[in-house]
């Protein structure tokens, strides 16, 4: 096989998230809101056609709801509920009749006619002073969209219902849509949008599904059943391959099957260096069910279990119980290694339209996690009461999102100190003595960290984020994923003077962003003398082996060095050659975006 028969293919590049190569067909994901192309006057004489026209969708909508409601999985038949209204508010008329009075009086065509009645209702709605009722607009809103489909003939398609194994093609996908695959199919996916952070990249990672994402009009190019290869380990998509590719990307598979394989036995071995320096390294999670295989990946512990899954996936936010019962098995799972668990940090691209919230015009600066915790205390309480009573069963640690100064931390252990009072009155137990700690993601927490280490048990450094509001880049917006870049000197400054205000204080450093699983980045932090890695557990076997690789002595003295040095691109090309030198046969992953592609890029 040849380069110069894959360039006569049509290949594109985007940006790696999420491991493994995979080859098969393409299914593409309709996720655009329904354009109405055509707004028009009709004459007395359509007039009667086009309410028939909308009846039949209205008709439509009715039968497809029943029977997603049918096939719905047993594990979420209590959310059918939300589908029985949805029927229920097509029977009652409120949208029907007042669509079609629209038609008859206004002589226009159903389309515009439904987004008239939608918008009307929704100003009614406007009016209504509880939020919960206010928030049910979206359902509203939800139905128009299907029967507006229905009468542009386009059906929605849910990620559940996938049943032939496929690769997702789509403009773009939610956190929720991640969190709906049918795994069991679903052999990967590719996105015009999206960033090496986004949180739908993260879960593709947690689902060890190969996935590409910012490849910017991929969905343009690809129709329903093109054969695809999803090169996830170097961000390429090759578009109908011929024969030669194919044969060659198979034996890249088999080569990347044999490498995980192989590598996955040093997970068991402790990550110290070759002169006797220990670090601990521990797993970011997103749902209970990663707990056993983070353990068998090698993780010390889960450094970072973000909670906001649970509140994303049902149509209502999680009861006490339900948490609590998540909470407790992860702790008794893991013990005795401790479970950070991280209060939600909703918002963001994370977001849900369960929240009685407004639309925000920049979210990631919005009304999100510890934000929306203090703003709605009651949430924050549950949730806080269920780790509470979890931490009797293992030893968990409380981790505070998104903290901004000290202000939050005081009013955020008022409210922790409430609970605890509230639970001993109750007679539940609880680990009085749970460490609590925050994430340092926003760039005012690097600025006063000394000040704030005074007041907690330990520092997760999110990178994820404080490289999004550092660098002013937007970590969902693949234009700018080009700057997203952890070796800026502002960020290695940042990030040592967060290690130096924990170390004076006495208190525990940890780094939970992306940076932490990037075999190029963990030479620096380990040099910064950070305590803990937490990671996405596929990568822990290939972080320990980078580590086990090394002197402590040689990366400190190449630390100093790279402080010197005044670009980001200076410090990766100091690094990828450094880390060429020390560990020479470093998963090929970790040099995939220096290589050069030898692809042609001809989308
Ligand atoms: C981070 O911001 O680095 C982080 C770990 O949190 P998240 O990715 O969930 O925002
Ligand atoms: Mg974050």
């Amino acid at each position: 096989m040849t380069t110069r028969n894959l360039e006569n293919m049509k290949a594109l590049r985007g940006i790696a998230v999420s491991p493994g190569i995979i080859i098969g067909k393409a299914r593409i994901i309709d996720r655009s809101r329904v354009k109405i192309l055509y707004q028009y006057l009709i004459d007395e004489k359509q007039v009667h056609k086009e309410v028939e026209r909308l009846k039949d969708a209205l008709r439509a909508t009715q039968e497809q709801i029943v029977t997603l409601k049918n096939r719905m999985p047993e594990q979420i038949k209590q959310h059918a509920f939300i589908l029985d209204s949805h029927v229920m508010m097509i029977q009652d008329g409120m949208l029907s009749d007042s669509t079609i009075n629209t038609i008859l009086q206004e002589k226009i065509n159903a389309e515009w006619a439904l987004k008239k009645s939608i918008q009307n209702i929704g100003l009614l709605f406007d009016q209504v002073e509880d939020e919960y009722i206010r928030e049910r607009f979206h359902d509203v809103e939800n139905l128009g969209e299907k029967i507006l489909r229905n009468l542009a003939g386009k059906e929605q398609e849910s990620l559940q219902e996938i049943d032939e194994r496929v690769i997702i093609v789509a403009h773009d996908l939610s956190p929720v849509d991640t969190s709906e695959m049918n795994i069991a199919k679903v052999m990967g996916f590719i996105t015009d949008v999206g960033g090496r952070t986004s949180h739908t990249a993260i879960m593709a990672q947690s689902l060890k599904i190969p996935a590409v994402v910012g490849l910017e009009s991929v969905t343009r190019q690809v129709r329903d059943g093109t054969l695809l290869i999803v090169d996830g380990n170097r961000g390429e998509v090759i578009i109908d391959p011929d024969d030669d590719a194919i044969i060659l990307y198979q034996e890249k598979q088999l080569e990347h099957q044999r490498y995980e394989s192989s590598i996955v036995k040093i997970g068991r071995l402790p990550a110290e260096t070759m002169d006797g320096h220990k670090i601990t390294i521990k797993a970011n999670i997103e749902f209970l069910e990663e707990v056993v295989a983070a353990k068998d990946y090698g993780a010390e512990g889960i450094g970072l279990y973000r909670t906001e899954f649970l509140y994303l996936r049902g149509q209502e936010f999680p009861r006490e119980e339900e948490l609590f019962e998540d909470y407790k098995q992860m702790a008794e799972i893991m013990a005795p290694a401790a479970v950070t668990i991280r209060t939600l940090d909703l918002g963001g691209d994370k977001f849900s339209s369960k929240l009685a919230l407004d639309r925000e015009m920049n979210p990631a600066l919005g009304l999100r996690a510890i934000r929306f915790c203090l703003k709605q205390p009651e949430i924050f309480k549950t949730q806080l009461r269920a780790i509470l009573r979890a931490s009797a069963f293992g030893k968990i640690r409380l981790l505070i999102p998104m903290i901004s100064g000290l202000q939050e931390i005081l009013d955020t252990k008022e409210i922790l100190e409430a609970v605890m009072e509230g639970l001993q009155e109750e007679g539940l137990a609880y680990d009085a003595d749970i460490k609590t700690g925050i994430m340092i993601e926003i760039p005012s927490a690097v600025a006063v960290a000394d000040i704030l280490a005074r007041h907690v048990d330990f520092f997760s450094i999110g990178t994820n984020d404080l490289i999004q509001y550092a660098l002013a880049i937007d970590r969902v917006n693949e234009n700018v994923a080009f700057m997203y870049e952890p070796f800026h000197p502002a960020i290695l400054r940042m990030i040592q003077q967060v290690v130096k205000a924990a170390k004076n204080a006495g208190i525990g450093i940890a780094l939970c962003g992306e940076m932490a699983g990037d075999p190029l980045c963990v030479f620096i932090l380990l040099a910064f003398g950070i305590d803990e890695l937490s990671m996405n557990a596929g990568n822990i076997p290939l972080i320990k082996k980078a580590i086990r690789s090394v002197n402590m002595e040689e990366v400190r003295a190449d630390l100093e060095h790279i402080f010197q040095l005044d670009t980001a691109q200076r410090v990766r090309a100091f690094i990828t050659e450094r880390v060429k030198q020390l560990v020479p046969d470093l998963d090929k992953r970790a040099f995939a975006l220096e290589a050069p592609n030898s692809i042609s890029d001809s989308g």
